[in-house]
């Protein structure tokens, strides 16, 4: 077995959690060394999840906006998908994100294992190198960022027609039935690219709502659209047992009143969540703890019970995003160099990227009201706004959740095209301790949909250009 020098820092698991925090620590001046089983940095969120998603939602997108356009008189004939370009063009786009990041790592020097980590003691690690042979890492600190996985149903068969995120991801083919079982942010985007590509998509979710983290007010216009694009829609629903053979999938389920049926499709989507990747890795061998729901115990600067093993992203707690990986890694580095720098965030933002786009970020309407806080809410539709008339998008809307005494800003909630980079703004004026004036008083550009949430903040203080009768 190799044997290295001590390193001052490893880190285990090269996504958006760890590669930005070896990164850092590089440029901090850190000798870093970054463990991960694939060929290059990136994650799940590289590989797997963010950007291969976002690859087909975009794909999916520009299909149905070829398709409205018709309305304004432009025609492109019928649409047609090659299956396989669709692929190689998504792969295309994950590779050159890859090879770039591999080459800033090489920038950095940060010295990369392809392996599997484990943890021999509370200093060592023992990677099982992709070339077969085992090296010992000794390191003075460590970050864990080895993730998430998704979630599995128990019941659910071993079959390619029964497939993960990674597996729709893989676009195999556009199966003609297909069922989502979930209706998550991960089930919804997935479903509706597959639904523009054609397949008959169905979707079973056992709570009475999809997209059940957001308020109802955002996700209504997209649940509007999807009754429009999926063949069924399914709440209250629990699937009983899957059964699946070469050709098909067999599915029983049973509503609340336990009334039971039972249907086939081509492939199933389970995406009922994701669990942390705390597996095989030796934490019995330091004194690293698991909560209750598998998660990896931290401190406010990502320190686990063991002083020198930091713990970030899907593998600390929810939300389990990308960018909340990344904001976390930093603090730990940070932590690690000596800084008295703590994860203690006023906002983070989620966005579903689904047709429309759904983003909130800070507190939720209900998040706020079962906190008990006294607050105002503004509501500016985008019917009145000249963007998205030009748009066509006449069901979008920005919200903007105020404490009713001081106007401070506590949460955004925002509908439609652009919503995930339109949530920015907001995140950053709940950070800085904003009011709605200082939104209202901010000059937005004419005519972009960003006007929306100033005057959804003009809203909150009583006057809108764009509103008539504004109730305070
Ligand atoms: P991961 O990205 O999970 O990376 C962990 C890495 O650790 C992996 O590369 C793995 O190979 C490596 N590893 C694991 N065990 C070991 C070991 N023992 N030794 C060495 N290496 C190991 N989030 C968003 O913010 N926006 C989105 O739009 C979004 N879309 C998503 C879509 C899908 C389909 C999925 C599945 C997820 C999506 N996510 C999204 C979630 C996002 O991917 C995760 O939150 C993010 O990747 C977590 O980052 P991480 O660094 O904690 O771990």
């Amino acid at each position: 077995m190799g044997d290295t020098e001590i390193c001052e820092l490893v880190v285990i698991g090269g996504g958006p959690g760890g590669y930005p925090a070896a990164f850092y620590a590089a440029d901090l001046g850190m000798d870093v060394t970054l463990v991960d089983m694939e060929a290059a940095p990136g994650g799940v969120c590289l590989y797997r999840g963010c950007i291969p998603s976002k690859a087909l939602l975009h794909a999916a997108g520009v299909m149905r906006e070829a398709q409205a356009a018709e309305a304004f008189g432009l025609s492109f004939g019928a649409t047609s998908l090659d299956v396989a370009r669709l692929r190689s063009w998504k792969q295309s786009v994950v590779s050159k994100l890859a090879e770039g990041l591999g080459q800033l790592m090489k920038a950095r020097k940060v010295r990369f294992i392809q392996g599997r980590a484990r943890f021999a003691d509370a200093s060592t690690l023992v990677v099982a190198r992709s070339d077969g042979a085992d090296e010992r890492v000794r390191f003075k600190s460590a970050i864990l960022a080895t993730g998430g996985v998704p979630t599995r149903l128990p019941f659910a068969p071993d079959s390619p027609r029964v497939m993960d995120s990674t597996g729709a991801l893989a676009l195999e083919d556009i199966p003609a039935r297909l069922l989502l079982i979930g209706g998550g942010y991960i089930g919804m985007e997935l479903g509706q690219a597959y639904a523009a590509f054609g397949s008959k998509v169905s979707v079973v979710e056992m709570l009475p709502e999809l997209m059940a983290g957001a308020d109802p007010d955002l996700v209504q216009p997209l649940a509007a659209r999807l009754k429009q694009q999926f063949e069924a829609i399914l709440l209250e629903t629990r699937v009983l047992a899957i059964e699946a053979n070469d050709r098909q999938v067999t599915v029983r389920m049973a509503d609340r009143a336990g009334q039971e049926r039972t249907e086939t499709y081509d492939r199933v989507l389970v995406s009922v969540g994701r669990s942390p990747n705390t597996r095989d890795l030796g934490l019995e061998q330091t004194r690293v703890q698991l909560d209750r729901s598998g998660f990896v115990v931290t401190d406010e600067q990502r320190r686990t019970a063991e002083p020198a093993i930091f713990a970030v992203g899907d593998i600390a707690g929810p939300p389990m995003l990308a960018h909340k990986a990344t904001f976390e890694g930093k603090i730990a580095v940070e932590a690690i160099a000596g800084r008295k720098s703590v994860c203690a965030p006023q906002a983070i933002p989620a966005v579903v990227f689904s047709q429309p786009e759904i983003a909130w970020t800070g507190l939720t309407e209900r998040e706020a009201a079962g906190q008990g806080l006294a607050i105002a809410v503004a509501k500016y539709p985008w019917a009145a706004s000249g963007r998205a008339t030009i748009l066509g998008v006449s069901d979008g809307l920005t919200k903007l959740i105020t404490a009713k005494d001081s106007g401070r800003v506590l949460g955004v909630g925002i509908t439609g095209p652009g919503a995930g980079e339109l949530i920015a703004e907001s995140t950053l004026a709940i950070e800085m301790g904003a009011v709605a004036e200082d939104l209202a008083q901010t000059i937005h550009a004419h005519p972009t949909l960003g006007e929306t949430v100033m005057e959804a903040a003009e809203m909150s203080m009583g006057y809108a250009t764009h509103v008539i009768k504004v109730s305070k």
